[in-house]
């Protein structure tokens, strides 16, 4: 238009060369920019505005061409050539625009197939999120659309070519708009599809062939980058779960042992670490019956629950992991004062106080735990040794937790604890029985003996039964164990009976045994062998709250009880359960702790659980042991409360079987089976009616 202006000028006015050129010139930018332009970009929405700026250069040498037409032709016009010679000038503007058009194109299709290669180029990313982000705004600047789209299903993300408008699981409004185009997101072969790619123009726009090709050549980059996006994070979720399946607990979700010995690790190389750590080994007491009587889903109740109340016990920072079984431990750390850990040990074990609903029962859980300081131990190793020490003294003291002392190490503790010298032990008999008298408080006469089992061992010598009791209960010796207790002492009562001393023998139960559905079996079958009458064993139960409330339990002694054997009640008083206890198993006899004995003439409590023992087995026709008898005052003042029997160091220590009969022969005062003079003779005796002396021959 500027050029036929010009031509225009030239042909009908005076030849005035320069004010031609510069009306040629105002009008062709003026049409060309100011009105061509804007136009055009209205028209097609798209930015020909800025196209127009981009391309500067071509279109200036452009219209440099064509104003040295315009002056040729002026200056050839001027010379007064033919008029006709006019026609070159359109001819060569058109030559010239064609040209510059096509070299705008070349040049715009170029950009634009590098941004589009740049474009799927930063799709390779690894996160999903970002992929999208980029996708979403590069497709809006590439495809010069409003907003960009993509829709995987479950997420979608909106954007402009400048700002993520929306990113979620929601869906778009039903209705799609009409200036949108949408291309499926599928690989190059078309054999998957993740999702949609929508744009939007604000306007009606048709895609030309190339940019539709572009469009599908983006759209299937874009399809490789979610599926490698997604595969990324696949591989990220799979790799996460078994970092954490290698470092957890399946059944708890608590730090499995791994995990812990590496936070230790760590801790111990730490140059510096905020205050002190310890580790707490917790190990819960009667577990395994537990998992025994109520089965397994039970007994995993029970670890879960305890898991999240030492969970949320624990101090932030602190470690709570579970080592397999019933045995937890407890990282403790950043602690300002050695002191402090056996405090927030306690704490710990506290939480397990509350009774924990199990399938509509209440469990009581009791657990033991070892602590031991880091300091000094140098490496996790050493720290679970004595952690594992600590342990088992709290469990043999019957504490709730005890501080490793290195006093206290034995060391050899641990080797005690291997199963391998437990089924030595028991192959070669170093298992032994020592026998100790039950008296009757009266006459001082011999009455019974209880069996009490002690480990001759080859290199620690002897052993009592707390130091070794709980490690035969946690193997599979126990059986093994008890059998060979039985054996020994239905030996020895068949000896004292040959000499003429015709005792019933006691003997001690773990609560474990009578879990064993063998038990009553293995019992009567030993005595059957020895011809003992079954009346002449009395099996002494040290009740437990779990195990007292258990159908097998009852069933067992039951088995046992009905064939004539005995059943005494150990420590009686001691437990929480007594009574209930009594309600449910029928025993035979009450075995005053020896705590009470202890204080019955000084204590009024102590006193008082002797005389309320005392009478309700007289109302249950039961027999009464007081355990424990260490002087002359404490037998008179049994004897004053009702009780008839007792036994303890005032009367004898326990002593081999041998050492036993020889006591019997010796007896006391030239009487033989006696170990104490007769309360009567000093004349403080209180006669009762309806004497019951424990197991007498009727
Ligand atoms: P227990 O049944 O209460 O046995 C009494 C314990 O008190 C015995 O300790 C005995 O030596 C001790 N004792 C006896 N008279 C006195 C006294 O006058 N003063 C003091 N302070 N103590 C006295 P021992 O032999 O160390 O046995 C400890 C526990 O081990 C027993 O307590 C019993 O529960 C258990 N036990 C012993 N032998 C066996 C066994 O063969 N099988 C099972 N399952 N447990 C056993
Ligand atoms: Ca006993
Ligand atoms: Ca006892």
């Amino acid at each position: 238009a500027g050029s036929a202006a010009a031509v225009f000028l030239a042909f009908d006015g005076p030849p005035f060369p320069a004010t031609a050129i510069v009306i040629a010139l105002i009008t062709f930018v003026t049409v060309d920019h100011i009105i061509f332009a804007p136009v055009m970009s209205v028209a097609t929405g798209a930015g020909a505005w800025q196209v127009a700026l981009r391309n500067w250069p071509s279109k200036i040498i452009c219209y440099l061409g064509e104003l040295a037409a315009v002056l040729l032709v002026v200056e050839v016009l001027a010379a007064g050539a033919e008029p006709l010679l006019l026609l070159i000038v359109p001819l060569v503007v058109l030559c010239m625009h064609l040209w510059q058009s096509r070299s705008v194109r070349t040049r715009e299709e170029r950009e634009s197939w590098q941004r589009l290669a740049k474009a799927t180029d930063e799709l390779n990313a690894v996160d999903l999120t970002r992929v999208l982000y980029s996708a979403a705004t590069r497709a809006a600047q590439i495809f010069s659309a409003a907003e960009a789209e993509i829709d995987l299903a479950a997420r979608t993300v909106r954007a402009t070519e400048s700002q993520i408008l929306a990113d979620g699981p929601f869906r778009p409004t039903a209705e799609r708009p009409v200036d949108e185009t949408t291309v499926d997101l599928v690989a190059q072969d078309g054999s998957v599809r993740v999702g949609v790619l929508r744009l939007r123009f604000g306007g009606t726009v048709r895609l030309t062939e190339v940019e539709q090709y572009k469009l599908r050549t983006f759209a299937s980059a874009l399809c490789t980058a979610i599926r490698n996006a997604q595969a990324y994070a696949e591989l990220a979720r799979i790799a996460a779960e078994n970092a954490h399946a290698a470092a957890h607990d399946p059944l708890t979700g608590l730090a499995n042992r791994r995990r812990l010995y590496e936070q230790a690790d760590r801790l111990f190389r730490a140059t510096t670490h905020s205050g002190l750590f310890a580790l707490l080994l917790i190990d819960l007491n009667h577990f395994k019956e537990v998992n025994d009587t109520l089965g397994h889903a039970a007994g995993d109740e029970v670890l879960r629950q305890v898991a999240s109340r030492l969970r949320d016990a624990a101090a932030p920072g602190d470690l709570v992991a579970r080592l397999g079984g019933d045995e937890f431990a407890v990282l403790l750390t950043g602690l300002p004062t050695p002191a402090l850990a056996g405090h927030r040990a306690t704490g710990m074990l506290a939480s397990l106080d509350a009774g924990i609903d199990v399938e509509g029962m209440q469990l009581t859980v009791e657990a033991a735990g070892g602590i031991a300081l880091a300091a000094g131990t140098g490496s996790v190793e050493e720290l679970m040794r004595r952690a594992d020490i600590a342990m088992y003294q709290a469990k043999r003291a019957g504490e709730q937790t005890v501080v490793y002392a290195h006093a206290r190490d034995t060391a050899d503790l641990e080797r005690l604890m291997l199963t391998g010298e437990l089924r030595r032990a028991v192959a070669e008999h170093e298992f032994a029985v020592d026998f100790q008298p039950i008296v009757d408080l009266g006459t001082g006469e011999v009455v019974a003996a209880e069996a009490l089992a002690r480990w001759h061992h080859p290199e620690q010598g002897n052993l009592n039964p707390v130091q070794f009791l709980e490690t035969v209960e946690r193997s599979g010796q126990l059986p093994a164990f008890a059998d060979a207790v039985l054996e020994q002492s239905l030996i020895a009562r068949q000896t004292w009976r040959e000499a003429g001393f015709d005792l019933p023998v006691a003997v001690n139960v773990s609560p474990r045994s009578l879990l064993d559905p063998k038990f009553p079996g293995a019992v009567l079958a030993r005595l059957a062998r020895h011809e003992v009458p079954p009346d002449r064993l009395v099996l002494e139960l040290t009740e437990t709250l779990t195990v007292s409330q258990l159908d097998v339990v009852e069933r067992t002694l039951a088995e046992l009880r009905d064939a004539g054997v005995r059943l005494a009640i150990d420590d009686f008083g001691t437990g929480v359960s007594s009574l209930s206890v009594l309600s449910r198993i029928p025993v035979h006899q009450l075995k005053i702790a020896s705590e009470f004995v202890a204080g019955v003439e000084t204590s009024a409590e102590a006193a008082a659980v002797v005389r309320t023992t005392v009478d309700l087995a007289r109302n249950l026709h039961l027999t009464v042991v007081a355990e424990g008898v260490e002087s002359e005052p404490q037998r008179r003042a049994l004897w004053a409360l009702g009780c008839l029997a007792g036994q303890g160091h005032l009367f004898a220590r326990p002593y081999s079987a041998a050492r036993f009969l020889g006591l019997l022969q010796r007896g006391s005062g030239g009487r033989p089976g006696v170990l104490a003079a007769t309360l009567h003779e000093e004349g403080s005796v209180v006669r009762l009616p309806a004497r019951r002396l424990p197991d007498l021959p009727a």
